[in-house]
């Protein structure tokens, strides 16, 4: 399936919830959702009652968009999650988390999730010195990611970096704000994870 080029601000809408997909707009009075609390198309005000599959599909599709995941590489990433040690929904959300573009966006390289996969698709970053330009790489613990070198001097990237004074990191990530690098100290547990996921209803989703 291609990767959705249609209105952001419209998935928000539609599950309902700010996903953050437009950056720093997200923030400000100019969000459509805080705007228009209902979901897009000429019955989006009516009042539907969700039944028990819309409840499991509308969190798995919540999930998938905030990450910015097709749906093809969602179900991937869920079959591996299956096949590792634990609780399938908290190794899913693991697994997303690690990706190289959420780490970006994390280490606030990035305004959204999209900005983030564009910059590594444009060979901005390294892993452990060596350029990677896979957004859905995974990092392991011990992994460090930092900005190429030859990026620096990109108005763009230098921008970004400025912004770092400000930002905040999650604690799974050690960010060094003057080398604009971030090792992951450790996998992120369930609770680093701050966005409101019901996993649960994901793996619902898939075991009917
Ligand atoms: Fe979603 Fe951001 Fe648009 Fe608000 S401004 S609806 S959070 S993408």
């Amino acid at each position: 399936m291609a990767r959705y080029t249609g209105p952001a601000c419209k998935l928000c809408r539609r599950e309902g919830v700010k996903l953050f997909l437009k950056g720093e707009r997200c923030m400000t009075g100019k969000c459509a959702l805080d705007r228009r609390h209902t979901a897009p198309g000429q019955h989006g005000a009516a009042n539907k009652k969700v039944r028990e599959y819309g409840m499991h599909l509308r969190e798995k599709q919540k999930t998938r968009r905030y990450y910015g995941v097709l749906e093809k590489q969602f179900v991937n990433l869920y079959k591996e999650a299956e096949r590792q040690e634990g609780m399938t929904g908290e190794n899913l959300l693991r697994l997303l988390e690690c990706r190289l573009d959420n780490v970006v966006y994390r280490m606030a390289m990035a305004e959204s999730h999209k900005e983030a996969r564009q910059l590594v698709r444009h060979g901005h970053f390294t892993v452990n010195g060596k350029k990677v330009d896979i957004p859905s790489y995974t990092v392991k613990a011990g992994d460090v990611i930092a900005v190429k070198s030859a990026s620096r001097s990109s108005e763009k990237i230098k921008g970004l970096i400025e912004g770092l004074e400000k930002a905040t990191f999650p604690k799974w990530l050690e960010v060094n704000k003057e080398a604009a690098s971030a090792k992951v100290v450790t996998l992120p547990a369930r609770d680093d994870i701050d966005f409101d996921f019901n996993e649960q209803l994901i793996v619902e989703f898939y075991s009917k």
